[in-house]
């Protein structure tokens, strides 16, 4: 049997037995409030049995898994309906950061929290002006005798409402890359104030921030100052592991697609031919995918990019064909109804983790070799 097979038995055997927290199920990268408690608890079990945090390594309870691990760990997941962590910006973002760039100090107390699902983490780095272009960042960090007082606003800050931690890019020098530097802010700090966002499908997943005199101890800052850019570009990506196991859930609406539209009569050939393109779109996406993840490519290369593209495109179109398969009752049934929510999270799905005008400028200037954007 050869790994992957055998990891795959491994994980699927354990899903099987493991004991769900009451009110689990997969609600994606971040929990929304009312996740908190289940997604927590989840990660738990994670971190007893050994399945949290894979890509870290053994001495920090990881397993040092390789990509196509982590992305059958993902696969597996998503088929039996769970999340694959409690949440992203930790285990995937601040970890690694910490890890690479962090102090001593800062790796032996804040690391251990974020495997077992103690601390939740949000990512701090999007602002009102700062979005695609993140060089742009406004947020200010200055020094003073006691450490840094920060001012600025945040905003698409998911899982701030109930976060512990964040990773705050803000500027400490003059502008451009060479400007940022990062820090570890723990969000109870006096001075920030968390506003939830309503999201067209009713939850609250992100967040605004606003940081007023916010004080941070010296050891706040990760790494040095000036290397805020390195750090934020360290881990860009890594939320595309999870990209060749949205598959899963593609192929089951496709089915439930199917059988709202024929239950209501709707299944004419326009809906016909676009389920038989999304399904296409879908066995695309799961073969590059599968290609990329054999060939060890790292989730920020430009692999990734064109999976972004896939995916997401195929989501949006397989959100509304659903709209098509329910017809009026897509007007009138409530926002739970999963095909209704399904095509208005699709929504977001372009823009999160690099818009998808982004990762084809990264293809056209990366693998086509085509002039690089001009500057504004
Ligand atoms: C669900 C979700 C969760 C998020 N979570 C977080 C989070 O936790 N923390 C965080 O910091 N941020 C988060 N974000 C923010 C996300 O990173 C930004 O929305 C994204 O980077 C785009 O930035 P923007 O919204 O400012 O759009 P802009 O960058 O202003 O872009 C506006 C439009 O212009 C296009 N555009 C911009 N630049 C170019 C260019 N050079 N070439 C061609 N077209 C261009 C874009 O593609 C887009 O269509 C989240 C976003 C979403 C949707």
């Amino acid at each position: 049997m050869s790994t992957d097979l055998a990891f795959r038995s491994e994980i699927r055997e354990w899903l099987v037995q493991a004991p769900r927290p009451a009110g689990l199920h997969d609600y994606g990268p971040t929990p929304t409030p009312d996740d908190v408690q289940a997604g927590r608890a989840w990660q738990r079990q994670l971190a007893d049995a050994g399945y949290a945090c894979l890509h870290w390594p053994r001495d920090r309870g990881g397993r040092q898994a390789t990509v196509a691990e982590q992305a059958a760990f993902a696969e597996e997941c998503a088929l039996a309906g769970v999340p694959r962590q409690f949440h992203l910006v930790g285990p995937d973002l601040a970890g690694p950061v910490l890890m690479a760039y962090g102090s001593a100090d800062q790796r032996d107390t804040l690391l251990e929290p974020i495997r077992t699902g103690e601390h939740l983490w949000c990512q701090l780095f999007s602002e009102p002006g700062a979005g695609s272009d993140l060089a742009s960042v406004r947020t200010r960090a200055v020094p003073t005798d006691d450490g840094w007082v920060v001012d600025g606003q945040k905003v698409w800050t998911s899982g701030a409402a109930d976060a512990q931690y964040g990773l705050l890019l803000a500027r400490t020098g003059g502008p451009g890359h060479g400007g940022l530097s990062a820090f570890v802010v723990p969000m109870n700090l006096d001075g920030i104030t968390v506003r939830p966002l309503v999201q067209m499908n009713g939850e609250s997943k992100f967040n605004e921030v606003f940081l007023d005199g916010v004080l941070l101890s010296p050891e706040a800052l990760i790494g040095v100052e000036g290397q805020g850019w390195a750090v934020a570009t360290a881990t860009l990506g890594r939320e595309r592991l999870s990209l060749g196991s949205n598959a899963v859930g593609m192929l089951k609406a496709l089915e439930e697609i199917t059988a709202a539209a024929r239950s209501r009569g709707r299944l004419g050939d326009h809906l016909k031919a676009g389920v038989t393109d999304a399904w296409l779109g879908v066995w695309l996406l799961r073969s590059t995918w599968e290609r990329a993840v054999a060939e060890g490519t790292e989730p920020g290369g430009p692999a990734f990019s064109v999976l972004k593209v896939i995916s997401t495109t195929t989501y949006q179109a397989i959100g509304d064909l659903g709209m098509e398969a329910l017809g009026l009752d897509g007007l009138t049934s409530e926002l739970d109804e999963p095909l209704v929510d399904r095509m208005l999270v699709a929504h977001a799905q372009t823009i999160l983790g690099g818009t998808s005008e982004i990762q084809r400028n990264i293809l056209g200037e990366r693998i086509l070799g085509l002039p690089r954007e001009p500057k504004p």
